[in-house]
């Protein structure tokens, strides 16, 4: 099923994910990459090995966090299975489209379990979200043949693995196990020939808390301020 992956997450979001410190959503996306990808297995590989040293380092910082961390996956993960144990001895492991079967990385398997609710978008778009967290929004995106989604642009940033077929954006040509990394302020108008199934991870687009995003948050306050202080008058 899978295929050489040309674009993979980068070294921070890499690093995270050994550490354990990313949101569910993120750490869904990319273990599903994982799963497709040997050059970042190996990589997972080190960096897991390096997390742990630190670990041991520095136990009173960190046990907390990777303790309700880890807690939290198996939670979700237990919370899936038992579902899928209570609806059906088969849990799901492929989605079906137009003409054929989509198996699904086992993360996202365990996910899909869960029940999917897809809804039509407009462009031959078909969108089932799902919660993993609260800070992102994750969703199963099916795109038709010859579907086109809106030009737009992104307040925070929005990950996409291909699962299945392709698509196109202004930045490349993106095939199964691919991972999509988009920024803040990135504007793309994704687009695909074949068909194409992905997973879709978006920081919240309210939030800024990390990184540079967060510089704008002074910005946003004054603006606000201003809106209802002009209100009341
Ligand atoms: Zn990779």
């Amino acid at each position: 099923m899978t295929s050489e992956a040309k674009f993979h997450p980068t070294a921070e979001q890499l690093g995270g994910f050994a550490r354990g410190t990313l949101t569910a959503g993120m750490d869904v996306v990319i273990s599903a990459h994982v799963e497709l990808c040997a050059d970042c297995r190996s990589r997972i590989g080190s960096l897991e090995a390096e997390a742990a040293a630190e670990m041991l380092q520095a136990v009173p910082e960190t046990r907390p966090v990777n303790k309700d961390f880890s807690s939290m996956i198996d939670s979700i993960v237990n919370h899936a299975q038992t579902q899928a144990d209570e609806q059906t001895s088969d849990p799901v492991t492929e989605i079906h489209m137009l003409e054929h079967s989509v198996r699904l990385p086992k993360v996202l398997a365990k996910v899909a379990s869960e029940g999917l609710v897809w809804k039509k978008l407009a462009g031959g778009i078909n969108q089932a979200s799902v919660t993993l967290d609260d800070q992102t929004q994750c969703e199963f995106l099916y795109m038709k043949p010859g579907s086109q989604v809106p030009v737009h642009k992104h307040q925070g940033s929005e990950v996409t693995l291909v699962l299945d077929g392709s698509f196109s954006d202004e930045s490349g040509h993106y095939k199964q196990s691919d991972f999509v990394v988009r920024t803040a302020n990135d504007m793309h108008q994704p687009a695909s020939e074949e068909g194409c199934l992905c997973f879709a991870v978006l920081d919240s687009p309210l939030t800024f808390t990390k990184g540079l995003a967060r510089l704008l948050n002074p910005l946003i306050r004054y603006r606000f301020r201003r809106a209802t202080a002009a209100a009341s008058h």
